[in-house]
């Protein structure tokens, strides 16, 4: 009998060593079910000699109890989870997690029985089973999904089942997947996209690591372009990733890509049901599934045989995973390129600063594209000075932009009005006593969404009817909602343009991939004379008879001013302009700002974007700030504020003295209370050079906190709150 060491699905234990009966082979990597005290519980065997643990005595071990039939976790993957861990300072087995995506896709099922209407009526009707079964109609799942989707308990599903009027189905897992075919739908490309994808092909041909980033204006073909690597991935048989960072891009992405290679890619998405899951899983553990789409989420998947890695809109922060393993998708895709030997692809009209930096000193290439495709022209970014031109009381929208909509509807184009809030209003107050309905979880107001008759605190999602009366003072009809959501500037919009078709999209409106679909068919259709949205509409769409867009206030994202405040404005407008103009009619782009002369509008009105970038890469350089410098901020967290603020006031007294390193905090952070718990940070501010990691370990890493208390630090943090 060998002795292997196992790294168990668990955070909280640490890897624990097992024996391997003789009739057994278990070389690292294998997924293998272990004993653990009276339970069974998935692990991974870890090669030898990586992983600390506490030796047992020989004579102690249990054996492993079995190996699934599945493809091991392969080397290359064990190593990135391992430098995810080191570096982002999170326990291996919470990154290992992500690689088995709780799907059990590895359990060897070739089968999983799901539930649809069988068309019966139960004998006994209830109102929640008709719910139910109205709600639930054409779609199928297991249990929990369906009641999900029914909004019952999971009871009320099985009793629908039990009295006939759901019935079961087998969903095969084993059903092979269509493969793209790269000499399907070959473009025409223009001479700078040719040579832009020549140097992609050949990157991927190399089977090198390279990371290169792919710079062209919005609408200039960067997917195109990035589609012939893909092809070429395709036609050496290895598999392709390409990350973008919202689901709701999902869709737009899957047209384009089946016009291009005939059958869609594997999408991953938290969307997806468990049945679609353990299936793709599969598939992409085996090598079957040759492209995949996918959030975040789908980096540390199992592929075999990776030859190229795409993160399209690669400067978005939502590649930042900001609970759990708190990684940076775009930083470890390039990890993993690195340790698979194959190129990244960073696709951005607005690369991020990082990045940017990685190419002057020479550590990333760049490939870039000259300008838009076609006839397309890059819109005109004109700013709207709120002072000078301000709405009418009590609106939101300046004459010059209403004028603007009216002209663009007279011509029967589209018109898109960006603002980066959900809902009807973000506070509400009280006119008789100035009473402010702030969330009882969080240091955060309740946002009135007006569309679902509801105030909702967008950070822990409790929600409550809107009141009739002031809890305060008692006052009735004394309710004010204070400043615009997306729903308020379509309640205007309707008064303006009654007659004008309008569509609200938020993450609220657009939460499944099928939502999307559905709004670019309308879009696409014409069946939508004016969208109102939020970042959500800001990128990847294509719509050729958007011709104008209106940003409600471009000083939105400037506030609270944390070290990236001007660049993601920046960055944010610079994609929504993108989205003017993408066809053969000239779009137009009107910013509306209480600050013209500020640094960051006039860049995107001159259209100067290299002496904007130039300015806040040398601000962040005297400032020390990322790439020059590092951050990793600390919070402490608690139900109990005096608990929180002991530990915090530990920590702090215990900071080591480092040279090139410095402590600031601990401070009640902004978020100073979220979801019922205290919160106090630390930041901790340091030289490039230093490895932060090891001294934060040594100073933190495995002291033990108070009950209820916890820890965690987020390395090269994106969110200062
Ligand atoms: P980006 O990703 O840079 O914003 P896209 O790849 O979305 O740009 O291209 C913008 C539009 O131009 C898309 O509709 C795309 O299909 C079209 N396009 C770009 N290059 C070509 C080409 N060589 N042939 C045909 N259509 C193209
Ligand atoms: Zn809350």
């Amino acid at each position: 009998m060998s002795r292997v060491r196992v790294l168990i699905l668990n955070a909280a234990l640490g890897p624990l060593d097992y024996s391997v009966p003789d009739d057994m082979d278990a070389p690292p990597g294998s997924i293998v079910k272990v004993p653990l005290g009276p339970r069974q519980v998935t692990g991974v065997v870890w090669d030898e000699g990586r992983l600390e643990g506490n030796p047992v005595d020989a004579s102690k071990l249990r054996p492993i109890l079995g190996v699934y039939d599945s493809p091991p976790i392969p080397e290359t993957l064990r190593r990135l989870i391992e430098w995810t861990a080191d570096y982002y300072l999170a326990p291996l087995a919470s990154v290992l997690r992500m690689s088995l995506a709780s799907t059990s896709g590895y359990s060897g099922e070739k089968t999983i029985t799901e539930y649809r209407a069988s068309g019966g009526m139960p004998e006994r009707m209830t109102p929640k089973r008709e719910q139910a079964l109205e709600l639930i109609g054409d779609s199928q799942g297991i249990i929990r999904e369906l009641s999900e989707i029914g909004e019952v308990s999971v009871g009320v599903v099985r009793g629908l089942v039990k009295a006939g009027a759901l019935e079961p189905v087998d969903v095969s897992l084993d059903a092979p997947f269509p493969i793209p075919d790269p000499a399907f739908g070959p473009p025409t490309l223009e001479s700078g996209q040719a040579a832009a994808s020549a140097r992609l092909v050949e990157a991927v041909r190399d089977r090198e690591f390279a990371p290169i980033m792919l710079d062209g204006v919005t609408g200039s073909g960067k997917t195109e372009v990035y589609f012939e690597a893909v092809a070429e991935a395709l036609r050496m048989g290895r598999q392709t990733l390409v990350l973008l960072p919202e689901i709701a891009l999902t869709e737009p992405f899957l047209t384009r890509f089946t016009a291009r290679f005939g059958c869609e890619p594997i999408a991953w998405h938290s969307g997806l049901r468990q049945s679609e899951r353990r299936r793709a899983w599969r598939a992409i553990a085996t090598g079957e599934a040759m492209v995949t789409v996918g959030a975040r989420s789908s980096l540390f998947l199992p592929y075999p045989k990776l030859g190229l890695i795409i993160v399209d809109e690669a400067h978005e922060s939502a590649f930042k995973q900001e609970e759990g393993v708190m990684y940076h998708a775009r930083d470890v895709a390039v990890m993993r390129g690195h340790f698979e030997q194959f190129p990244i692809v960073l696709a951005s009209a607005t690369p991020a600063i990082e990045t940017k930096q990685m190419v002057e000193i020479g550590r990333y290439e760049t490939v870039t594209l000259p300008g838009r495709y076609g006839a397309a022209q890059l819109p005109e970014l004109t700013a709207v000075d709120m002072l000078q031109d301000p709405p009418p009381r009590g609106s939101w929208l300046a004459p010059t932009v209403v004028r603007a909509v009216e002209e663009t509807l007279e011509r029967k184009e589209q018109s898109l009005l960006f603002l980066n809030r959900r809902g009807y209003a973000p506070l509400t107050l009280c006119r008789t006593c100035g009473h402010r309905f702030q969330c009882p979880n969080c240091t955060a107001w309740m946002v009135e969404h007006r569309l679902l008759a509801r105030l909702a605190c967008h950070h822990c999602g409790h929600v409550m009817p809107p009141p009739a009366e002031c809890p305060e003072c008692g006052a009735e009809d004394s309710l004010v909602a204070c400043g615009p959501g997306v729903e308020r500037i379509a309640d205007e919009i309707s008064a303006l343009f009654p007659d004008a078709k309008t569509a609200i999209v938020t993450s609220d409106t657009l939460w499944s991939p099928a939502k999307a679909g559905e709004f670019v068919q309308r879009m696409e259709a014409g069946d939508i004379d004016i969208v109102i949205g939020t970042q959500l509409v800001t990128k990847g769409y294509h719509f050729p008879n958007l011709t104008l867009v209106g940003v409600v206030d471009a000083d939105l994202g400037l506030q609270g001013g944390d070290l990236r405040a001007a660049e993601r404005t920046f960055q944010q407008i610079m994609q929504v302009a993108g989205r003017a103009g993408r066809g053969e009619k000239p779009g137009r782009v009107l910013i509306q700002t209480h600050e013209p002369s500020a640094p960051v509008i006039e860049a995107l009105i001159s259209g100067d974007a290299e002496s904007f970038y130039a300015a806040e890469t040398e601000a962040r350089r005297l400032a020390g700030a990322p790439p020059f410098g590092r951050y990793a901020g600390i919070v402490i967290s608690s139900e109990d504020e005096k608990q929180a603020f002991e530990t915090a006031r530990i920590i702090g007294q215990t900071a080591p003295k480092v040279d090139g390193m410095m402590v600031l905090g601990p401070a009640p952070a902004p978020l100073a209370m979220l979801r019922g718990r205290y919160r106090q940070r630390l930041l901790v501010h340091a030289r490039r050079a230093l490895d932060v990691q090891s001294v934060i370990r040594d100073w933190i890493g495995d002291r033990d906190w108070p009950k209820g208390v916890r820890v965690s630090v987020d390395v090269d943090p994106y969110s200062f709150l």
